[in-house]
C-alpha cells in the first residue's frame, strides 16, 4: 500500500533543526508518512545527523545530492522521489510549523489538489528583505501572464496530480513557486506566521534572492523585452525628430555649441542600449542552460531508498 504522506524537506547546513523537526513531525502529523530529506551539499554535521535518524526509521530517508544545487533544485530531487499520495514541501529550519501539516491535509482532504501557504508575517525579517521581496512580487506579477501569488512560502500540500504536472516541466531554470502557480487545478492558500528559524541563519543571500527574481522574471514573462523594444522605439522616434530640429537649427545658422544636449542624448542612448543588451544576455543565457540539457542535480548517494 502505498504511504500516505509524502514530506520533502531540503536541507542546507541545517544539522541543529533536523532531530527537532523530525520530532515536530512525528507529534504533529496525522498519517502514516514518509520523510525525505534532500541534503544539498551541507558541510555541516546535517548528513551524519540524517543517516542516524534514518538507520533507527525506515521511514526517514534521504537524497545527498553532489554538492550544493541550490534550494529549488534540491526540491525538485524530492519531489521525483515522493511515492506519498499527499506530498508537502517545506523548509528544514522551522519556519514552516509542523502544527499547521494536518490544517493542510484537511484542505486536501476537502477536495483541493494543491494548498499554497502565504507568509503573513515573518518574524526577525529584516526591513530590506521584506521590502525586497514585496517589490519582487508587485514587479512580478505586473509582467507575468500568470499571477504569483505574493509572499508565498515553498511550503505546500498537494495530491499526485499536482506533483505529476510539475514532474513533467522539464525546464533546468526553476522557480517552483511560478511554476506551481502556473499549473492551476483546484488551489487555495492558508495564511499563518512565519517563525524565526530555529538555528542558523538564512542560506538564502541578497544575491541568491537577485538571481531567483530574475529567474522568475525571465522564465515567466517575454514582457521586459517588449518593454526594451517599446522604450528603443519611443527613443529612436525622439532621435528622429531632434534630428530634424538639429538640421532646420543647421540651415538657419544658429547652431550654437551644444555641449549639455549631445551629452544627454549619448549618455541616455548608451545606457538604454546596454540595458536592452544586458536583458536579452539573460534569455540568452536561460536559452544557453536549457539548451545544454545537464542535469539539475546529482546524487550522491541514497538512503532507505531502492
Ligand atoms: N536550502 C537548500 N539549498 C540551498 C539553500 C537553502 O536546500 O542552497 C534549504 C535550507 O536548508 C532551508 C530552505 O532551503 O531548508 C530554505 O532556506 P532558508 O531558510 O535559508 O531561506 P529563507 O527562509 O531565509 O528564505
Ligand atoms: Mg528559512
Amino acid at each position: 500500500m502505498a504511504t500516505s504522506l509524502s514530506i520533502i524537506i531540503p536541507i542546507y547546513n541545517e544539522a541543529e533543526n533536523i532531530l527537532p523537526l523530525t520530532n515536530a513531525i512525528e507529534k504533529n502529523c496525522p498519517v502514516d508518512y514518509e520523510l525525505i530529506f534532500i541534503n544539498d551539499g551541507s558541510k555541516d554535521d546535517s548528513l551524519p545527523t540524517i543517516i542516524q535518524l534514518a538507520n533507527t526509521n525506515k521511514n526517514i530517508k534521504c537524497i545527498s545530492l553532489s554538492r550544493n544545487f541550490g534550494h529549488q533544485h534540491a526540491l525538485m530531487a524530492g519531489l521525483e522521489h515522493a511515492t506519498g499520495n499527499n506530498i508537502i514541501i517545506m523548509d528544514g529550519d522551522g519556519q514552516h510549523p509542523p502544527e499547521l501539516i494536518p490544517s493542510l491535509l484537511d484542505l486536501l482532504n476537502q477536495g483541493y489538489d494543491l494548498v499554497h501557504t502565504e507568509r503573513k508575517k515573518t518574524a526577525h525579517s529584516g526591513f530590506l528583505k521584506k521590502i525586497s521581496s514585496a517589490l519582487f512580487y508587485r514587479f512580478i506579477n505586473l509582467i507575468s501572464d500568470t499571477k504569483i501569488v505574493a509572499n508565498q512560502a515553498d511550503f505546500k500540500a498537494f495530491n499526485q496530480k499536482v506533483l505529476k504536472a510539475v514532474l513533467s516541466f522539464k525546464e533546468r531554470e526553476l522557480f517552483l513557486r511560478g511554476l506551481f502557480s502556473w499549473i492551476g487545478f483546484r488551489t487555495t492558500s492558508y495564511a499563518f506566521d512565519a517563525p524565526a528559524r530555529w538555528h542558523g541563519k538564512s542560506k538564502y543571500s541578497y544575491t541568491k534572492m537577485l538571481q531567483l527574481a530574475l529567474k522568475g522574471t525571465t522564465s515567466f514573462s517575454f514582457k521586459p523585452l517588449r518593454m526594451a523594444l517599446l522604450i528603443g522605439s519611443l527613443v529612436s522616434l525622439a532621435a528622429f525628430a531632434f534630428g530634424i530640429y538639429a538640421l532646420i537649427a543647421y540651415f538657419n545658422g544658429n547652431t550654437v555649441p551644444g555641449w549639455a544636449s549631445i551629452i544627454i542624448a549619448v549618455m541616455f542612448l548608451g545606457g538604454t542600449q546596454l540595458l536592452a543588451i544586458g536583458l536579452l544576455g539573460e534569455y540568452i543565457a536561460s536559452l544557453f542552460t536549457e539548451s545544454k540539457q545537464r542535469p539539475i542535480y546529482l546524487i550522491d548517494q541514497k538512503i532507505n531508498i531502492d
